[in-house]
């Protein structure tokens, strides 16, 4: 696997909002539920998982918008530019997320696993990259697995 130095650093598209991440992300994976394609306007999101508490927004933080859908977790955003950043689950304690696409440079690991591709969009396949598939949502474990991929 890559090795990125810590902490990993990102920013919105405006650049008003920074963070820091401080330990190595335990887990990434594509999104292919509705949610997702609403959010980014793509077949597919990039998501990591975060350890406990090691989330740093350095900059900006008042700009951190956060909506709370109705089902799944909240999503946090930018609110001056509307980039996608973050994600937090309604769990104690939550289990939070970044978007890959928000962090600069290598984020040192890479998607594990596919999963919602039963709402996979119609108009883009799945790539055929040997990724696990999940139908639904991903079992818990699948987030943090250490399993070599
Ligand atoms: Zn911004
Ligand atoms: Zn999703």
């Amino acid at each position: 696997m890559p090795m990125s130095d810590l902490p990993l650093t990102g920013h919105c598209l405006c650049g008003d909002v920074r963070f820091e991440i401080t330990q190595p992300l335990i887990g990434a994976t594509y999104c292919h539920c509705t949610r997702c394609q609403r959010r980014t306007g793509t077949a597919a999101a990039a998501n990591g998982t975060l350890a406990q508490d090691s989330l740093r927004v350095v900059e900006g933080e008042e700009l951190v918008e956060t909506f709370w859908p109705p089902d799944g977790a909240a999503k946090l955003f930018c609110r001056a530019c509307g980039s996608a950043l973050f994600s937090r689950t309604r769990t104690d304690p939550p289990r939070w997320g970044v978007r890959l696409g928000a962090i600069d440079g290598d984020p040192g690991i890479r998607p594990r696993f596919r999963q919602h591709v039963d709402s996979a969009a119609a108009w883009e396949p799945i790539p055929d990259d040997g990724l696990p598939r999940y139908a639904g949502q991903a079992p818990p474990e699948a987030f943090v697995s250490d399993a070599p991929h």
